[in-house]
Order: structure tokens, then sequence, then C-alpha cells
């Protein structure tokens, strides 16, 4: 219970002022959690941000104070470098989320072509796929019209085949369909890659969190990009599921109202 309730100290009897009593109480509950779930947020970006500065400082100082090849000063840049693109992400993702908890973000809802959107996103990927040694490709597709805002469906799009191919090992496949179900667009994104344990699938939307966090970093994640994709889902009025076996890979579904 909060504290605020605690103090006002009034007893659940069934009358009007017993009842009010309650009704206070399960509202300064919530706002209670609201407030421990923004300070955890705060708490987890300051951290994840304190990483890439005590890096870029510790690389800095070094190239500063003390005489180094050529080769080692380039290295020493590109750490910098490396690190600065990392808090850049960072930091864009967290203004997103910033503005989708104030709704400050927007979506500007057009009729869109779903089917043609992603293959332009995975005209742009697969190069990356293919630099991996992966296969990416659509298997299934159809002029399948949606309501959507542009921006924000690509970059979802964008991020859950990113994932496919970041957690997948050479030689894998990641195959994407989309089809009609009722009134839905279904679009499945299936990768052979590491898969999730069961224990963190309903974790993974949650911000911050990564099952590997030092592989997650390796591969320049955030741990926010699967919240923002679930924000733009709902916001569409859609959800997404996730469907995993470890070492067999895993299943992202996106399921969109369709026009
Ligand atoms: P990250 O920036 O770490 O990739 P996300 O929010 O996009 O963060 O994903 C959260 C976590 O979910 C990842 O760190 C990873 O552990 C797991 N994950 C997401 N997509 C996949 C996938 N296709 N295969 C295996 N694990 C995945």
């Amino acid at each position: 219970m909060g504290d605020l309730s605690k103090r006002l100290n009034i007893p659940y009897t069934n009358d009007e002022i017993g009842r009010l009593a309650r009704t206070f109480d399960a509202m300064i509950d919530k706002i209670d959690d609201s407030f421990k779930r923004q300070r955890q947020f705060t708490n987890d970006a300051s951290h994840e941000l304190r990483t890439p500065i005590a890096v870029i400082q510790s690389q800095a100082e070094s190239a500063l104070n003390f005489s180094h090849s050529e080769d080692e000063y380039r290295s020493a840049l590109a750490t910098i470098l490396s690190e600065a693109r990392h808090m850049g992400k960072l930091v864009s993702d967290l203004l997103f989320l910033a503005r989708s908890d104030s709704r400050a973000e927007k979506l500007h809802m057009e009729e869109l072509n779903f089917g043609e959107l992603v293959e332009g996103i995975v005209a742009v990927l697969k190069p990356i796929a293919q630099d991996n040694g992966i296969d990416l490709k659509v298997i299934e597709n159809g002029d399948f019209i949606v309501r959507g805002d542009q921006t924000h469906l690509t970059q979802l799009l964008y991020n859950i085949i990113d994932n496919a191919i970041k957690y997948t090992l050479p030689g894998g496949e990641i195959k994407i369909s989309i089809e009609k179900k009722g009134e839905f667009v279904k679009t499945s994104v299936r990768d052979t890659g590491i898969g999730i344990p069961e224990e963190h699938l309903p974790h993974i939307f949650e911000r911050f969190y990564r099952v590997d966090k030092a592989r997650s970093r390796e591969n320049g994640g955030t741990g926010l990009g699967l919240s923002i994709c679930q924000w733009i889902v709902s916001a569409h009025g859609g959800k997404i599921e996730v469907f995993s076996e470890v070492g067999k890979g895993s299943t992202f579904v996106i399921w969109l109202p369709s026009l």
C-alpha cells in the first residue's frame, strides 16, 4: 500500500467513507507504482549511459597522457567513435520512450501498402544479412493495406528484422511471411538463430531487459528496441507475440488491423 494511504488510516468499512477510502488507496497505489517504474527507468538509463562515457573518458585520457603508435591512436579513436554512436542510439531510443510516455509521440496515419513496405526494408537489410552469412527473404506476401504511420512501422520492422540478424549465426535463415487473418494482417519473422530461453520470454519487451547483456552490447543493442516495437504495435491497435526455442530459433509475429 502507498505511503499516503497509510497516513490516511481509514478502515475499509462497507459504508460510503470506507468505500471511498478503498478507491482512494487503490489510486494512490497506482500512482506509487508509476513513480517507482519511472525511478527505476531513470536509474537504468543513467547506468547505461555511464558505461560508454567511462570508456570514452579512459580512452581519451590514455591517448593524451601516454605516447602511442599511430595504430594505437587510431584504435582509441575507433573505440571512442563506436561508444559515441552507441550513446547516440541510446539517447534517441530514450527520447522516443520519453515522448511515448508523455503522449507527445504522434502518429501520422495514412493508407499504406504493408507488403511493399516490408519488401523495401528487406531490400535494405538483405546485404547486411548477407555480410553476416544469413539468408533473408520474404516467402509469402501480397497487397495488404493497413492504416499506419510509415516512419513508425518502418522502425518496428527494422528493429525486429535487425534483431533476427543480430541473434542468428552465419549459415542461418530469416523467413518473413505476410498473410491476412480475419481483420488483421499477420507478419511472421522466423529466424534460425540462438533462440530465447523460456524463462526470459515474458520479459523481453521490458525496457533494458536483455538475455545476454554482453552479446547485446557487442551487437550495438540498447535493450530498448522491443519496448519501442511494443509501443508502436499497440499504438496501431495491434499486438506482437514471440515464440522461441533455444538453439532452434525465434519467431516474432506482428498483428496489425487490416483495411
Ligand atoms: P537489444 O538492443 O539488446 O537487441 P531488444 O529490446 O531489441 O534489445 O531485445 C531484447 C532482448 O531480446 C535482446 O537483448 C535479446 O536477448 C532478445 N532477442 C530479441 N530478438 C531476438 C531474436 N530474434 N533471437 C534471440 N534473442 C532475441
